[in-house]
Protein backbone atom coordinates (compact mmCIF):
# COMPACT_ATOMS: atom_id res chain seq x y z
CA UNK A 1 0.00 0.00 0.00
CA UNK A 2 1.34 3.21 -0.97
CA UNK A 3 1.78 5.64 2.09
CA UNK A 4 -1.07 8.49 1.49
CA UNK A 5 0.30 12.20 2.36
CA UNK A 6 -2.30 14.24 4.77
CA UNK A 7 -4.87 15.45 2.47
CA UNK A 8 -4.13 19.08 3.12
CA UNK A 9 -1.54 17.97 0.25
CA UNK A 10 -4.10 18.18 -2.79
CA UNK A 11 -6.90 20.48 -2.93
CA UNK A 12 -9.53 17.95 -2.75
CA UNK A 13 -10.52 16.43 0.33
CA UNK A 14 -10.41 12.77 0.85
CA UNK A 15 -12.41 10.32 2.26
CA UNK A 16 -11.15 6.39 3.36
CA UNK A 17 -13.72 4.00 2.84
CA UNK A 18 -13.55 0.72 5.33
CA UNK A 19 -14.68 -2.46 3.21
CA UNK A 20 -15.60 -2.57 -1.26
CA UNK A 21 -18.91 -4.20 -0.28
CA UNK A 22 -21.99 -2.53 -2.21
CA UNK A 23 -22.46 0.14 0.07
CA UNK A 24 -18.62 1.32 -0.15
CA UNK A 25 -18.69 0.42 -3.70
CA UNK A 26 -21.78 2.59 -4.61
CA UNK A 27 -20.70 5.21 -2.09
CA UNK A 28 -17.29 5.55 -3.82
CA UNK A 29 -18.98 6.03 -6.94
CA UNK A 30 -20.87 8.54 -6.12
CA UNK A 31 -18.21 10.42 -3.90
CA UNK A 32 -15.65 10.45 -6.85
CA UNK A 33 -18.37 11.08 -8.87
CA UNK A 34 -18.40 14.76 -7.48
CA UNK A 35 -14.70 15.52 -6.32
CA UNK A 36 -14.02 13.55 -3.83
CA UNK A 37 -10.44 11.47 -3.75
CA UNK A 38 -11.50 8.19 -2.59
CA UNK A 39 -9.27 5.53 -0.71
CA UNK A 40 -11.40 1.88 -0.53
CA UNK A 41 -9.41 -0.37 2.29
CA UNK A 42 -10.57 -4.33 1.74
CA UNK A 43 -9.68 -7.03 3.64
CA UNK A 44 -10.43 -9.48 1.33
CA UNK A 45 -8.83 -9.91 -2.35
CA UNK A 46 -12.09 -9.59 -4.38
CA UNK A 47 -14.61 -6.60 -4.21
CA UNK A 48 -18.59 -7.11 -3.62
CA UNK A 49 -18.51 -8.11 -0.39
CA UNK A 50 -21.21 -10.80 0.50
CA UNK A 51 -22.15 -10.59 -3.27
CA UNK A 52 -18.84 -12.15 -3.93
CA UNK A 53 -17.94 -14.95 -6.80
CA UNK A 54 -16.34 -18.02 -6.37
CA UNK A 55 -14.59 -20.22 -9.39
CA UNK A 56 -13.75 -23.83 -9.30
CA UNK A 57 -13.53 -26.67 -11.30
CA UNK A 58 -14.86 -24.52 -13.75
CA UNK A 59 -17.96 -23.84 -11.86
CA UNK A 60 -18.91 -20.47 -11.18
CA UNK A 61 -20.86 -19.23 -7.94
CA UNK A 62 -22.64 -15.68 -6.79
CA UNK A 63 -21.82 -16.57 -3.25
CA UNK A 64 -24.42 -13.99 -1.57
CA UNK A 65 -27.59 -12.08 -3.93
CA UNK A 66 -29.22 -14.37 -6.13
CA UNK A 67 -32.33 -11.96 -6.30
CA UNK A 68 -31.62 -8.57 -8.76
CA UNK A 69 -34.71 -6.47 -7.69
CA UNK A 70 -35.69 -2.67 -8.07
CA UNK A 71 -33.32 -2.05 -10.93
CA UNK A 72 -33.63 0.91 -11.06
CA UNK A 73 -31.20 1.91 -8.03
CA UNK A 74 -28.58 0.76 -9.98
CA UNK A 75 -29.27 2.81 -12.92
CA UNK A 76 -29.51 5.35 -11.28
CA UNK A 77 -26.50 4.96 -9.64
CA UNK A 78 -24.48 4.85 -12.99
CA UNK A 79 -26.49 7.80 -14.30
CA UNK A 80 -25.74 9.83 -10.95
CA UNK A 81 -21.92 9.53 -12.77
CA UNK A 82 -22.75 10.27 -16.16
CA UNK A 83 -23.11 6.68 -17.66
CA UNK A 84 -25.11 4.02 -18.74
CA UNK A 85 -25.23 0.91 -16.75
CA UNK A 86 -26.14 -0.91 -20.01
CA UNK A 87 -23.17 -0.19 -21.42
CA UNK A 88 -21.26 -2.00 -17.96
CA UNK A 89 -23.50 -4.72 -17.53
CA UNK A 90 -26.63 -6.26 -19.40
CA UNK A 91 -29.73 -7.43 -17.22
CA UNK A 92 -31.47 -9.75 -18.27
CA UNK A 93 -35.35 -10.27 -17.32
CA UNK A 94 -36.68 -13.43 -15.58
CA UNK A 95 -39.39 -15.14 -17.72
CA UNK A 96 -40.99 -16.73 -14.44
CA UNK A 97 -40.18 -15.58 -11.39
CA UNK A 98 -39.72 -18.49 -9.23
CA UNK A 99 -41.17 -21.66 -8.21
CA UNK A 100 -42.56 -22.44 -4.55
CA UNK A 101 -43.01 -26.06 -3.64
CA UNK A 102 -44.78 -26.59 -0.12
CA UNK A 103 -44.11 -29.49 2.12
CA UNK A 104 -46.95 -31.68 0.48
CA UNK A 105 -44.65 -31.42 -2.71
CA UNK A 106 -47.52 -28.90 -4.56
CA UNK A 107 -45.65 -26.02 -6.65
CA UNK A 108 -46.61 -22.96 -7.41
CA UNK A 109 -44.81 -21.26 -10.29
CA UNK A 110 -44.88 -17.29 -9.85
CA UNK A 111 -45.12 -16.36 -13.02
CA UNK A 112 -44.06 -12.76 -14.84
CA UNK A 113 -47.78 -12.55 -16.88
CA UNK A 114 -50.82 -12.17 -14.85
CA UNK A 115 -52.78 -14.35 -16.63
CA UNK A 116 -50.93 -17.50 -16.51
CA UNK A 117 -50.02 -16.54 -12.74
CA UNK A 118 -53.40 -15.85 -11.74
CA UNK A 119 -54.59 -19.35 -12.97
CA UNK A 120 -51.61 -21.05 -10.71
CA UNK A 121 -53.00 -19.22 -7.93
CA UNK A 122 -57.32 -20.29 -8.35
CA UNK A 123 -55.97 -23.97 -9.04
CA UNK A 124 -54.56 -23.72 -5.53
CA UNK A 125 -57.43 -21.26 -4.09
CA UNK A 126 -60.47 -20.63 -6.45
CA UNK A 127 -61.64 -17.53 -5.79
CA UNK A 128 -58.69 -15.81 -4.69
CA UNK A 129 -58.51 -13.36 -7.55
CA UNK A 130 -60.42 -10.18 -6.03
CA UNK A 131 -58.39 -10.87 -3.21
CA UNK A 132 -55.33 -11.08 -5.10
CA UNK A 133 -55.78 -7.92 -6.29
CA UNK A 134 -56.53 -6.24 -3.18
CA UNK A 135 -53.10 -7.94 -1.97
CA UNK A 136 -50.83 -5.99 -5.02
CA UNK A 137 -52.96 -2.78 -4.18
CA UNK A 138 -52.30 -2.60 -0.42
CA UNK A 139 -48.57 -3.80 -1.11
CA UNK A 140 -48.17 -1.27 -3.96
CA UNK A 141 -49.02 1.57 -1.77
CA UNK A 142 -46.92 0.15 1.36
CA UNK A 143 -44.31 -0.20 -1.56
CA UNK A 144 -44.95 3.49 -3.01
CA UNK A 145 -45.15 5.15 0.85
CA UNK A 146 -42.73 3.24 2.24
CA UNK A 147 -40.50 3.76 -0.39
CA UNK A 148 -40.39 7.67 -0.91
CA UNK A 149 -41.35 8.17 2.61
CA UNK A 150 -39.02 5.68 4.48
CA UNK A 151 -36.76 4.25 2.33
CA UNK A 152 -35.06 7.12 0.70
CA UNK A 153 -34.86 9.55 3.46
CA UNK A 154 -31.74 9.71 6.14
CA UNK A 155 -33.96 11.16 9.05
CA UNK A 156 -30.81 13.83 10.01
CA UNK A 157 -33.76 14.90 12.68
CA UNK A 158 -35.72 13.13 15.06
CA UNK A 159 -38.72 15.03 14.07
CA UNK A 160 -38.46 14.26 10.31
CA UNK A 161 -39.36 10.77 11.60
CA UNK A 162 -41.71 11.36 14.23
CA UNK A 163 -43.69 14.21 12.18
CA UNK A 164 -46.92 13.74 12.31
CA UNK A 165 -47.77 13.32 8.32
CA UNK A 166 -45.24 10.21 8.91
CA UNK A 167 -47.36 9.02 11.88
CA UNK A 168 -50.55 8.77 9.96
CA UNK A 169 -49.23 6.98 6.91
CA UNK A 170 -47.79 4.43 9.87
CA UNK A 171 -51.27 4.24 11.09
CA UNK A 172 -53.25 4.49 7.75
CA UNK A 173 -50.62 1.48 5.92
CA UNK A 174 -50.60 -0.77 9.00
CA UNK A 175 -46.92 -0.61 8.10
CA UNK A 176 -45.88 -2.14 11.68
CA UNK A 177 -48.58 -4.79 11.78
CA UNK A 178 -47.31 -7.78 11.65
CA UNK A 179 -46.79 -9.33 7.93
CA UNK A 180 -48.07 -12.83 8.33
CA UNK A 181 -51.21 -11.51 9.67
CA UNK A 182 -51.38 -8.68 7.32
CA UNK A 183 -51.29 -11.20 4.13
CA UNK A 184 -53.56 -13.64 6.01
CA UNK A 185 -56.36 -10.81 5.18
CA UNK A 186 -55.89 -11.57 1.86
CA UNK A 187 -55.54 -15.45 1.07
CA UNK A 188 -57.32 -18.43 2.78
CA UNK A 189 -55.20 -21.42 2.22
CA UNK A 190 -52.06 -21.88 4.30
CA UNK A 191 -50.18 -22.58 0.78
CA UNK A 192 -50.65 -18.96 -0.58
CA UNK A 193 -49.79 -17.65 2.93
CA UNK A 194 -47.09 -19.18 2.82
CA UNK A 195 -45.99 -17.81 -0.74
CA UNK A 196 -46.55 -14.28 0.03
CA UNK A 197 -44.66 -14.28 3.16
CA UNK A 198 -41.85 -16.34 2.34
CA UNK A 199 -40.11 -13.19 0.84
CA UNK A 200 -39.31 -11.86 4.48
CA UNK A 201 -36.50 -14.74 4.51
CA UNK A 202 -34.60 -12.70 1.36
CA UNK A 203 -33.77 -9.90 5.05
CA UNK A 204 -33.35 -12.83 6.95
CA UNK A 205 -36.53 -12.18 8.67
CA UNK A 206 -39.59 -14.27 9.91
CA UNK A 207 -42.60 -13.43 7.98
CA UNK A 208 -44.28 -14.21 12.04
CA UNK A 209 -41.97 -11.07 13.41
CA UNK A 210 -41.66 -9.07 10.61
CA UNK A 211 -43.87 -6.04 10.18
CA UNK A 212 -45.93 -5.95 7.45
CA UNK A 213 -44.57 -3.06 5.27
CA UNK A 214 -42.35 -5.84 3.70
CA UNK A 215 -45.13 -7.05 1.79
CA UNK A 216 -43.39 -4.57 -0.88
CA UNK A 217 -41.44 -7.11 -1.66
CA UNK A 218 -43.69 -9.83 -3.49
CA UNK A 219 -44.77 -6.10 -4.83
CA UNK A 220 -41.83 -5.83 -6.62
CA UNK A 221 -41.50 -8.98 -7.91
CA UNK A 222 -45.06 -9.14 -9.17
CA UNK A 223 -45.79 -5.92 -10.19
CA UNK A 224 -43.23 -3.04 -10.39
CA UNK A 225 -39.49 -4.37 -11.36
CA UNK A 226 -39.70 -8.40 -11.74
CA UNK A 227 -36.80 -10.21 -11.05
CA UNK A 228 -33.70 -9.78 -13.27
CA UNK A 229 -30.56 -11.81 -14.09
CA UNK A 230 -27.21 -9.86 -14.93
CA UNK A 231 -25.69 -11.63 -17.87
CA UNK A 232 -22.61 -13.66 -16.32
CA UNK A 233 -24.21 -13.71 -13.08
CA UNK A 234 -24.45 -11.39 -9.81
CA UNK A 235 -21.21 -10.34 -9.82
CA UNK A 236 -21.09 -8.96 -13.29
CA UNK A 237 -22.95 -5.99 -11.61
CA UNK A 238 -19.75 -5.86 -8.70
CA UNK A 239 -17.33 -5.49 -11.98
CA UNK A 240 -19.48 -3.02 -13.21
CA UNK A 241 -19.26 -1.27 -10.05
CA UNK A 242 -15.94 -1.33 -9.73
CA UNK A 243 -14.68 -0.69 -13.03
CA UNK A 244 -16.79 2.66 -13.02
CA UNK A 245 -15.30 3.91 -9.44
CA UNK A 246 -12.03 3.20 -10.71
CA UNK A 247 -12.82 5.11 -14.13
CA UNK A 248 -13.51 7.86 -11.88
CA UNK A 249 -10.24 8.03 -10.18
CA UNK A 250 -11.49 5.24 -6.89
CA UNK A 251 -8.15 3.96 -5.65
CA UNK A 252 -8.88 0.14 -3.94
CA UNK A 253 -6.61 -1.36 -1.78
CA UNK A 254 -7.38 -4.86 -1.82
CA UNK A 255 -5.98 -7.49 1.06
CA UNK A 256 -5.91 -4.44 3.59
CA UNK A 257 -7.36 -4.76 6.44
CA UNK A 258 -8.50 -1.50 8.44
CA UNK A 259 -7.53 -2.24 12.31
CA UNK A 260 -8.70 1.19 13.36
CA UNK A 261 -9.91 4.26 12.82
CA UNK A 262 -8.08 6.80 14.02
CA UNK A 263 -9.85 9.56 15.92
CA UNK A 264 -8.50 12.74 17.97
CA UNK A 265 -10.38 15.53 19.11
CA UNK A 266 -13.90 13.91 18.45
CA UNK A 267 -12.83 13.96 14.92
CA UNK A 268 -11.93 10.92 12.31
CA UNK A 269 -8.85 11.46 11.12
CA UNK A 270 -8.57 9.00 9.12
CA UNK A 271 -7.29 4.88 9.33
CA UNK A 272 -4.64 2.25 10.17
CA UNK A 273 -4.26 -0.89 7.76
CA UNK A 274 -0.87 -2.87 7.67
CA UNK A 275 0.45 -1.03 10.57
CA UNK A 276 0.21 2.60 8.29
CA UNK A 277 -1.57 5.40 8.78
CA UNK A 278 -3.76 7.06 6.19
CA UNK A 279 -5.15 10.87 6.71
CA UNK A 280 -8.43 11.44 5.46
CA UNK A 281 -11.11 14.17 5.77
CA UNK A 282 -13.47 11.63 6.51
CA UNK A 283 -13.69 8.03 7.01
CA UNK A 284 -17.35 5.66 5.43
CA UNK A 285 -17.23 2.60 7.19
CA UNK A 286 -18.95 -0.10 5.03
CA UNK A 287 -18.00 -2.97 7.48
CA UNK A 288 -20.99 -4.33 9.57
CA UNK A 289 -21.69 -1.39 11.63
CA UNK A 290 -21.83 -3.26 15.03
CA UNK A 291 -18.59 -4.44 14.39
CA UNK A 292 -16.85 -1.28 13.20
CA UNK A 293 -18.12 0.45 16.51
CA UNK A 294 -16.64 -2.47 18.64
CA UNK A 295 -13.69 -3.56 16.76
CA UNK A 296 -12.26 0.18 14.62
CA UNK A 297 -13.62 2.56 16.92
CA UNK A 298 -12.48 0.93 19.96
CA UNK A 299 -15.62 2.65 22.02
CA UNK A 300 -14.54 6.37 21.39
CA UNK A 301 -18.45 6.51 19.94
CA UNK A 302 -20.34 5.35 22.40
CA UNK A 303 -21.18 9.07 22.95
CA UNK A 304 -23.84 8.06 19.90
CA UNK A 305 -24.30 4.29 20.19
CA UNK A 306 -23.83 3.11 23.58
CA UNK A 307 -22.69 -0.13 24.49
CA UNK A 308 -25.82 -1.12 26.46
CA UNK A 309 -27.55 -0.43 23.17
CA UNK A 310 -25.45 -2.52 21.09
CA UNK A 311 -25.51 -5.48 23.08
CA UNK A 312 -29.45 -5.36 22.65
CA UNK A 313 -29.14 -5.08 18.97
CA UNK A 314 -31.20 -7.56 17.45
CA UNK A 315 -29.88 -9.79 14.09
CA UNK A 316 -31.13 -11.32 11.13
CA UNK A 317 -30.93 -15.31 10.80
CA UNK A 318 -27.42 -16.92 9.14
CA UNK A 319 -27.25 -18.87 6.26
CA UNK A 320 -26.04 -22.49 6.01
CA UNK A 321 -24.69 -22.28 2.16
CA UNK A 322 -24.06 -25.35 -0.29
CA UNK A 323 -22.35 -24.22 -3.60
CA UNK A 324 -22.61 -27.76 -5.94
CA UNK A 325 -21.31 -28.59 -9.03
CA UNK A 326 -23.25 -31.05 -10.25
CA UNK A 327 -22.84 -33.44 -13.47
CA UNK A 328 -25.68 -33.69 -15.79
CA UNK A 329 -28.93 -31.51 -15.57
CA UNK A 330 -31.03 -30.51 -12.48
CA UNK A 331 -34.14 -31.44 -14.56
CA UNK A 332 -36.55 -30.97 -11.73
CA UNK A 333 -35.57 -27.38 -11.01
CA UNK A 334 -36.03 -24.02 -12.72
CA UNK A 335 -33.40 -21.29 -11.65
CA UNK A 336 -34.61 -20.19 -8.76
CA UNK A 337 -36.62 -22.60 -6.35
CA UNK A 338 -38.18 -22.11 -2.73
CA UNK A 339 -39.03 -25.57 -0.87
CA UNK A 340 -41.34 -25.02 1.92
CA UNK A 341 -41.33 -26.92 5.01
CA UNK A 342 -43.62 -29.07 5.67
CA UNK A 343 -43.92 -26.99 9.43
CA UNK A 344 -43.08 -23.71 7.99
CA UNK A 345 -44.23 -21.82 11.19
CA UNK A 346 -42.01 -24.37 13.37
CA UNK A 347 -39.18 -24.14 10.79
CA UNK A 348 -39.09 -20.10 11.67
CA UNK A 349 -39.36 -20.53 15.54
CA UNK A 350 -36.60 -22.71 15.65
CA UNK A 351 -34.65 -20.46 14.35
CA UNK A 352 -35.56 -16.93 15.20
CA UNK A 353 -37.51 -17.88 19.11
CA UNK A 354 -35.63 -20.91 19.94
CA UNK A 355 -32.40 -20.06 17.94
CA UNK A 356 -31.74 -24.28 17.39
CA UNK A 357 -31.44 -25.69 13.91
CA UNK A 358 -34.49 -26.78 12.21
CA UNK A 359 -35.55 -30.54 12.04
CA UNK A 360 -37.77 -29.87 8.71
CA UNK A 361 -36.00 -26.65 7.21
CA UNK A 362 -37.37 -24.29 4.59
CA UNK A 363 -34.78 -23.36 1.97
CA UNK A 364 -33.44 -21.36 -1.55
CA UNK A 365 -31.99 -23.24 -4.05
CA UNK A 366 -30.65 -21.95 -7.27
CA UNK A 367 -29.41 -23.02 -10.47
CA UNK A 368 -28.12 -20.25 -12.66
CA UNK A 369 -26.70 -22.02 -14.73
CA UNK A 370 -30.44 -22.51 -16.39
CA UNK A 371 -30.09 -19.03 -17.17
CA UNK A 372 -26.71 -18.19 -17.87
CA UNK A 373 -24.92 -21.78 -19.16
CA UNK A 374 -21.43 -20.26 -19.13
CA UNK A 375 -21.51 -20.84 -14.88
CA UNK A 376 -20.79 -24.54 -15.59
CA UNK A 377 -19.51 -26.52 -17.90
CA UNK A 378 -21.59 -28.01 -20.61
CA UNK A 379 -24.16 -30.39 -19.45
CA UNK A 380 -23.37 -29.60 -15.96
CA UNK A 381 -25.32 -27.30 -13.23
CA UNK A 382 -24.00 -25.12 -10.56
CA UNK A 383 -25.78 -24.98 -8.26
CA UNK A 384 -26.78 -23.00 -4.75
CA UNK A 385 -28.37 -23.75 -1.33
CA UNK A 386 -29.61 -21.42 1.20
CA UNK A 387 -30.69 -22.72 4.53
CA UNK A 388 -31.92 -20.34 7.10
CA UNK A 389 -30.29 -21.09 10.31
CA UNK A 390 -29.42 -19.08 13.54
CA UNK A 391 -26.98 -16.72 13.89
CA UNK A 392 -24.08 -17.87 16.13
CA UNK A 393 -24.90 -18.67 19.85
CA UNK A 394 -24.55 -20.64 22.17
CA UNK A 395 -27.86 -23.45 20.66
CA UNK A 396 -25.57 -24.27 17.88
CA UNK A 397 -22.00 -25.81 17.70
CA UNK A 398 -21.41 -25.73 14.09
CA UNK A 399 -18.13 -27.93 14.81
CA UNK A 400 -19.82 -30.32 16.53
CA UNK A 401 -23.45 -29.86 14.67
CA UNK A 402 -22.11 -29.03 11.18
CA UNK A 403 -21.61 -32.20 9.79
CA UNK A 404 -25.26 -34.09 10.52
CA UNK A 405 -27.10 -30.72 9.26
CA UNK A 406 -25.03 -31.17 5.86
CA UNK A 407 -26.01 -34.57 5.82
CA UNK A 408 -29.71 -33.69 6.67
CA UNK A 409 -29.40 -30.84 3.55
CA UNK A 410 -28.00 -33.43 1.07
CA UNK A 411 -31.20 -35.96 2.25
CA UNK A 412 -33.77 -32.72 1.60
CA UNK A 413 -31.77 -32.13 -1.89
CA UNK A 414 -32.18 -36.17 -3.13
CA UNK A 415 -35.65 -35.99 -1.79
CA UNK A 416 -36.98 -32.71 -2.89
CA UNK A 417 -35.04 -31.48 -5.94
CA UNK A 418 -34.26 -34.49 -7.32
CA UNK A 419 -30.76 -34.27 -7.07
CA UNK A 420 -28.39 -37.56 -7.18
CA UNK A 421 -25.30 -36.96 -4.70
CA UNK A 422 -22.82 -39.33 -6.78
CA UNK A 423 -23.10 -36.34 -9.28
CA UNK A 424 -21.81 -34.03 -7.18
CA UNK A 425 -18.69 -33.25 -8.53
CA UNK A 426 -17.67 -29.96 -6.53
CA UNK A 427 -18.52 -28.51 -3.12
CA UNK A 428 -18.39 -25.96 -1.32
CA UNK A 429 -19.90 -25.60 2.55
CA UNK A 430 -20.45 -22.23 4.25
CA UNK A 431 -21.80 -21.92 7.92
CA UNK A 432 -22.22 -18.82 10.44
CA UNK A 433 -18.87 -18.83 11.34
CA UNK A 434 -17.13 -18.38 7.40
CA UNK A 435 -20.12 -15.56 7.05
CA UNK A 436 -18.59 -14.27 10.42
CA UNK A 437 -14.69 -14.79 9.38
CA UNK A 438 -14.72 -13.66 5.84
CA UNK A 439 -16.49 -10.57 6.15
CA UNK A 440 -15.95 -9.55 9.51
CA UNK A 441 -20.28 -9.83 9.99
CA UNK A 442 -21.49 -9.53 13.58
CA UNK A 443 -22.77 -12.46 15.01
CA UNK A 444 -21.99 -14.68 11.81
CA UNK A 445 -25.71 -12.75 10.50
CA UNK A 446 -25.73 -12.72 7.10
CA UNK A 447 -27.88 -10.17 6.53
CA UNK A 448 -26.60 -7.38 9.42
CA UNK A 449 -28.98 -6.03 12.27
CA UNK A 450 -32.69 -6.99 12.13
CA UNK A 451 -35.95 -5.33 10.89
CA UNK A 452 -37.98 -5.25 13.76
CA UNK A 453 -39.95 -2.27 14.62
CA UNK A 454 -37.21 -1.22 17.27
CA UNK A 455 -34.65 -1.16 14.29
CA UNK A 456 -36.02 0.82 11.32
CA UNK A 457 -36.66 4.34 10.38
CA UNK A 458 -34.86 6.68 12.92
CA UNK A 459 -34.55 3.83 14.95
CA UNK A 460 -31.75 2.16 13.03
CA UNK A 461 -28.62 3.29 13.83
CA UNK A 462 -27.32 6.26 11.96
CA UNK A 463 -25.02 6.99 9.02
CA UNK A 464 -23.71 9.86 10.60
CA UNK A 465 -22.10 9.71 13.79
CA UNK A 466 -22.69 11.61 16.42
CA UNK A 467 -20.27 11.23 18.87
CA UNK A 468 -17.38 11.98 15.87
CA UNK A 469 -17.32 14.48 13.36
CA UNK A 470 -16.61 13.15 9.59
CA UNK A 471 -17.48 9.68 10.49
CA UNK A 472 -20.15 7.59 8.11
CA UNK A 473 -21.38 4.60 8.16
CA UNK A 474 -23.03 2.64 4.84
CA UNK A 475 -24.13 -1.04 4.44
CA UNK A 476 -26.55 -3.30 5.55
CA UNK A 477 -27.02 -2.93 9.50
CA UNK A 478 -27.29 0.80 8.82
CA UNK A 479 -30.06 2.80 7.56
CA UNK A 480 -32.51 2.76 5.42
CA UNK A 481 -31.22 -1.94 6.02
CA UNK A 482 -30.66 -4.70 4.14
CA UNK A 483 -30.91 -6.58 0.86
CA UNK A 484 -28.72 -4.65 -2.51
CA UNK A 485 -31.10 -2.26 -3.61
CA UNK A 486 -31.67 -0.96 -0.21
CA UNK A 487 -27.67 -0.61 0.59
CA UNK A 488 -27.45 1.24 -2.96
CA UNK A 489 -30.11 3.47 -1.99
CA UNK A 490 -28.00 4.37 1.46
CA UNK A 491 -25.05 5.13 -0.14
CA UNK A 492 -26.84 7.62 -1.97
CA UNK A 493 -28.29 9.25 1.18
CA UNK A 494 -24.89 9.04 2.88
CA UNK A 495 -22.59 10.35 0.09
CA UNK A 496 -25.33 13.52 -0.03
CA UNK A 497 -24.46 14.10 3.78
CA UNK A 498 -20.51 14.11 3.03
CA UNK A 499 -20.98 16.28 0.21
CA UNK A 500 -22.91 18.82 2.61
CA UNK A 501 -21.36 18.55 5.52
CA UNK A 502 -17.46 17.95 4.39
CA UNK A 503 -17.68 19.42 1.15
CA UNK A 504 -15.49 18.32 -1.91
CA UNK A 505 -13.63 21.52 -2.27
C1 LIG B 1 -26.42 -15.68 1.42
C2 LIG B 1 -26.96 -14.30 1.17
C3 LIG B 1 -27.95 -14.12 0.24
C4 LIG B 1 -28.45 -12.84 -0.02
N1 LIG B 1 -29.38 -12.69 -1.00
C5 LIG B 1 -29.75 -11.45 -1.37
C6 LIG B 1 -30.54 -11.24 -2.54
O1 LIG B 1 -30.91 -12.22 -3.22
N2 LIG B 1 -30.86 -9.98 -2.90
C7 LIG B 1 -30.43 -8.90 -2.18
O2 LIG B 1 -30.74 -7.76 -2.56
N3 LIG B 1 -29.67 -9.05 -1.07
C8 LIG B 1 -29.30 -10.30 -0.66
N4 LIG B 1 -28.49 -10.47 0.41
C9 LIG B 1 -28.13 -9.30 1.23
C10 LIG B 1 -27.00 -8.51 0.61
O3 LIG B 1 -25.95 -9.38 0.28
C11 LIG B 1 -26.46 -7.50 1.59
O4 LIG B 1 -27.49 -6.71 2.16
C12 LIG B 1 -25.47 -6.54 0.91
O5 LIG B 1 -24.65 -7.21 -0.01
C13 LIG B 1 -24.65 -5.90 2.00
O6 LIG B 1 -23.69 -5.06 1.45
P1 LIG B 1 -22.77 -4.19 2.41
O7 LIG B 1 -22.03 -3.25 1.54
O8 LIG B 1 -23.56 -3.63 3.51
O9 LIG B 1 -21.81 -5.19 3.19
P2 LIG B 1 -20.69 -6.31 2.81
O10 LIG B 1 -21.03 -7.02 1.58
O11 LIG B 1 -20.52 -7.11 4.05
O12 LIG B 1 -19.39 -5.44 2.58
C14 LIG B 1 -18.56 -4.98 3.62
C15 LIG B 1 -17.12 -5.18 3.20
O13 LIG B 1 -16.28 -4.70 4.26
C16 LIG B 1 -15.15 -5.56 4.33
N5 LIG B 1 -14.54 -5.40 5.65
C17 LIG B 1 -15.02 -5.79 6.85
N6 LIG B 1 -14.17 -5.42 7.83
C18 LIG B 1 -13.14 -4.78 7.23
C19 LIG B 1 -11.95 -4.18 7.72
N7 LIG B 1 -11.64 -4.12 9.01
N8 LIG B 1 -11.10 -3.62 6.82
C20 LIG B 1 -11.37 -3.65 5.49
N9 LIG B 1 -12.48 -4.23 4.99
C21 LIG B 1 -13.35 -4.77 5.85
C22 LIG B 1 -15.74 -6.95 4.10
O14 LIG B 1 -14.75 -7.87 3.72
C23 LIG B 1 -16.74 -6.65 2.99
O15 LIG B 1 -16.15 -6.78 1.71
C24 LIG B 1 -27.96 -11.72 0.70
C25 LIG B 1 -26.98 -11.91 1.66
C26 LIG B 1 -26.46 -13.17 1.89
C27 LIG B 1 -25.37 -13.33 2.89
Amino acid sequence: MDALAASSAGPKKRVAVVGAGIGGLAAAIRLAATGFEVEVFEKNAQTGGRMGRLEASGFSFDTGPSLLLMTDTYRELFRSAGRDLDDYVRLVPLDSDYRVTFGDGDALTIRRTLPELIKELERIEPGVTPRFYRFLEDACHKYRLGRSEFVERDFARARDFFGLRNLRLLLKTKALGNYYRQVSRFFQTEKLRQAFSLQTMYLGLSPFEAPAVYSLLPYTELAEDGLWFPEGGMYSLVEAMERLATELGVRFHMNSQVEEISVSKGRARGVRAAGEEIGADAVLANADLPYAYRELLGGTADGDFRLRRRERLRYTASAFMLYLGVDGKLADMVHHNFYLSGCYRENFQAIFRDRRLPEDPSFYAVVPSKTEPRMAPEGMESLFVLVPVPHIGPEVDWGRDGDAFKEKVYGLLERRCGLDRRRVVYEKVRTPPDWHDEYNLEEGAAFGIGHGILQVGYFRPPMVSKAVEGMYFVGASTRPGTGVPLVTIGARLVADRIRREVGSL
